[in-house]
């Protein structure tokens, strides 16, 4: 009798415990992965994520095939799918990693529930530094804020070392129909807007291997370098990480093996085992304000033509900020920002513009490769200050000084060619200094007016 292998947001071969445990049960694997966007309140992949999915599966593919084995493809409800698959295999076992977005938790005991009495349903850890949920404080609850929960998460590391890939996984006799991946139509057509994404990434696990290679010499110095968006100080792992092309235990042990101190980056890793274990508490924090008094912040209305044209001004990159205007365009072009500029677009939708925090979550969405629902949801809480940890809306990031802090001149000459001749201090604020070209738009808001206006917003949230 077959076992089934249930693949999502997992897709690599080395340390997957669903993996090993299915190929060291001594029966023959069929490895599955579902395209499912009907599972109720299933937030739908983005058109990014979509492109990394299609080129990650095929890799997966192509990885199993050297391994003896094949992905199945199918698409549906992930409980009707499997249990119909189990129906046709005579399946006597399903093993997956567990996953805690709302959705997928709700998928897991809808797949308990449709499989037959004789079929058993394991589902492993292994996307995370620890298991979300399981480490507490001292009274047994959950930590909401980061601080306290990456020191009790660091009193249990290192992780436990990373299982190898087998080298063979045994196969069935006979295959299961597949679907193809060209069926599904995850690529962008026309327009074809994946141009820089080919450009930048390789995904997959061999793509995902080779960044951790060419980042972990470097992880040292990364306190330096990891606030410079001119520089590639990070490690570029999060589409990686998000896919489960490369586990954070292998993360974690490669670049600790590298030497120096990597502290910084580590601690980095624990913010998305942090995110998770918010949204394992607060499963809607994509789409609701943690904090409630929030839920009274007059942001301005989406429907009014004005306020959308400054939205979608902000999507193109066209705020007449430069540093916003290059993070926006490095994001459309390649699916990634650099994290600094993550903070300083967010806060500038949200506070310069008043623009409420899920329009930008959702664009972010559509449009990361690495577009994460608990990092996402928990990033964009953070800057607006309506998140559970604290409240940091009267911090008003000034883009125009951030910019000049943080060395962003060659960063902003690569994304807005408009610019690229402009001198520092120049480049940081064309418009302040008289030197704007006339292809550069001007200021949606001058940066005094925004913060009043902000503060005056927010001050309608107290009770
Ligand atoms: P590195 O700096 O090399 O960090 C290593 C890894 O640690 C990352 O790959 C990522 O998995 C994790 N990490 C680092 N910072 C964070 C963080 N603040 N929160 C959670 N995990 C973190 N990250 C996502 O993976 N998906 C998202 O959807 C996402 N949305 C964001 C939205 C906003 C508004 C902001 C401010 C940040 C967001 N981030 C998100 C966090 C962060 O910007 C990215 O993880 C990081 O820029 C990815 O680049 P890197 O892999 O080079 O990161």
């Amino acid at each position: 009798q077959p076992v089934i292998l249930w693949f999502r947001r997992d897709l690599r071969l080395a340390d997957q415990k669903a993996l090993t445990a299915a190929a060291g049960s001594g029966s023959p694997v069929i490895p599955v992965y579902i395209l499912d966007d009907e599972t109720p309140k299933h937030r739908k992949m983005g058109g990014a994520s979509r492109w990394w999915l299609h080129h990650s599966l095929a890799s997966l593919d192509d990885d199993l095939k050297k391994a003896g084995s094949r992905l199945l493809l199918r698409h549906g409800k992930s409980e009707e799918v499997l249990a119909s698959l189990v129906n046709e295999t005579g399946a006597s076992a399903i093993h997956c990693i567990r996953h805690y977005e709302p959705w997928w938790r709700n998928a897991e005991k809808a797949v308990a529930k449709a499989l037959p009495a004789d079929c058993a349903f394991y589902c492993h850890d292994g996307n995370y530094l620890l298991p979300p949920g399981s480490v507490t404080a001292g009274s047994g609850g959950q930590y909401k804020i980061y601080t306290p929960f990456m020191r009790a998460l660091w009193q249990h590391m290192p992780p436990s070392d990373p299982l190898p890939a087998p080298k063979n996984i045994p196969a069935p006799q006979n295959w299961p129909k597949s679907e193809t991946i060209a069926d599904w139509n995850l690529l962008p057509t026309r327009p074809d807007w994946a141009g820089g994404m080919r450009d930048m990434w390789k995904p997959g696990e061999a793509g995902a291997k080779a960044r951790l290679e060419a980042f972990a010499d470097k992880a040292r110095h990364y306190d330096e370098k990891r606030n410079l968006p001119s520089v590639a100080g990070s490690s570029f792992l999060s589409p990686h990480l998000h896919f489960g092309e490369i586990s954070p235990a292998t993360c974690w042990h490669r670049t600790m093996s590298a030497g120096g101190s990597v502290d910084v980056f580590l601690k980095e890793l624990i913010w998305r085992d942090y995110a998770q274990n918010v949204i394992c508490q607060f499963p809607e924090y994509g789409s609701k304000n943690a904090r409630d008094t929030f839920d009274k912040m007059p942001w301005r209305d989406l429907d009014d033509p004005a306020v959308k044209a400054d939205f979608v001004a902000w999507t193109k990159g066209q705020t007449g900020y430069p540093i916003v205007d290059a993070g926006m365009r490095q994001l459309w072009t390649t699916g990634w920002m650099h994290n600094r500029v993550r903070m300083i677009a967010a806060s500038f939708l949200i506070k310069h513009l008043l623009i409420d925090w899920r329009a930008g979550e959702q664009w972010f969405w559509d449009t990361l490769v690495d577009a994460d629902y608990g990092s996402n949801a928990v990033n964009w809480q953070w800057t607006a200050g309506s998140g559970v940890d604290s409240n940091m809306f009267v911090r008003i990031m000034a883009p125009l000084s951030q910019s000049e802090k943080f060395d962003a001149a060659r960063y902003i000459r690569e994304w807005v060619p408009e610019l690229s001749d402009l001198r520092e201090p120049y480049i940081h604020d064309p418009e302040e200094h008289g030197v704007r070209p006339k292809a550069y738009p001007r200021k949606l808001i001058g940066h005094k007016q925004a913060r009043e206006r902000a503060l005056a917003a927010f001050s309608e949230t107290k009770d």
